[in-house]
């Protein structure tokens, strides 16, 4: 990434942008094995910030290094009190926030040892992951035929680096055919999820989603099936086609750096009428005005910087 004016919490503290750097010997850049989060912070009413749902993510982090036999030399109050201190420290209203613990060089063989943990926290403003004009109107989405790893293969309940080399191979592949975000199926064929997002379809006004079985476990795919429950919508937890997903009436993918983007196309087929449906425009408008301190209702969601 191209420096930029911010620093960076490095195992404590914090430095300039250009410091924050590691030996080539790290372990974690030759094997793969670190945890991450994307979390996002949110202009509110009077230029205030909040953070949205960083327990959560300070929780999954934790998990995530739980499953990857990580031991965070932080505890999860520290890691919250580092998050907010970088914003503050940075003098941003709205970013992304990217905490990262990996496996710093030791021995070099497969097995880390006694191989140091470190933990980074770094911020800088992103707008929308897939584009304003996919947020409005739509992404075209595409199949990838490369399938999402197996559950006993590098475990997907945990956001560990090494598994987006998957994620990585799917959008190259279907972003230099010309679409904006791949699809994937499981290891038996089954929608699983986006490059980095969860997947919703619409049919008959239910919304179906794939179960957590070979996906992550998004916040804010946690989010969008509260607010649906809110509204009344039903929601089925069940696997599906990719047949099933070229007849659904919508569809649309959740994340945080996706937020809730909807999708227009799915192999060259368009979604229902290839507009952005109404459940999906409803939980989109919802989530926004969540994530920006709008929605009273779920302002226990949202951290504010003090
Ligand atoms: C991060 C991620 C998501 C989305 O999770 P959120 O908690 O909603 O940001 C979905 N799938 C994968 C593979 C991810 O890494």
């Amino acid at each position: 990434m191209t420096e930029m004016p911010y620093k960076i919490w490095f195992n404590g503290k914090l430095v300039d942008w250009k410091d924050a750097n590691v030996h080539v010997l790290t372990h974690t850049l030759h094997y793969g094995l670190g945890v991450f989060e994307g979390i996002r912070a949110y202009e509110c009413q009077e230029g205030k910030t909040a953070i949205f749902r960083l327990s959560e993510h300070v929780k999954r982090m934790f998990t995530s290094a739980h499953i990857a036999n990580i031991k965070i030399p932080f505890t999860k109050e520290e890691i919250t009190e580092a998050i907010l201190n970088t914003i503050k420290e940075n003098n941003l209203i709205s970013c992304y926030i990217r905490p990262l613990a990996f496996i710093g060089d030791g021995v070099m063989g497969v097995h880390p040892k006694d191989n140091p943990i470190n933990v980074i926290i770094a911020v800088w403003p992103w707008g929308a992951y897939l584009g304003e004009d996919g947020v409005n109107n739509g992404i075209r989405t595409k199949v990838s035929s490369f399938t999402r790893m197996h559950v006993n293969a590098s475990m997907t309940k945990a956001k560990i680096c090494g598994n987006y080399v998957n994620s990585i191979y799917a959008k190259m592949e279907v972003t230099s055919l010309g679409y904006d975000e791949a699809i994937l199926l499981d290891a038996d064929g089954y929608v699983a999820e986006g490059s980095g997002e969860n997947i919703f379809i619409v049919r008959y006004g239910r919304l179906i989603t794939p179960p957590l079985t070979s996906t992550l476990e998004g916040i804010t795919r946690n989010t969008v099936i509260e607010i649906a429950e809110d509204l009344g919508i039903k929601i089925s937890y069940q696997r599906f086609t990719r047949d099933e997903f070229y007849i659904a009436d919508e569809a649309f993918l959740t994340g945080t750096a996706a937020e809730v983007t909807p999708v227009r196309e799915i192999d060259d087929r368009a979604i229902g009428t290839g507009k952005p449906g109404k459940i999906t425009k409803t939980i989109q408008k919802i989530y926004f005005d969540t994530v920006q301190g709008k929605n009273k209702k779920y302002k226990k969601w949202l951290t504010y910087l003090t």
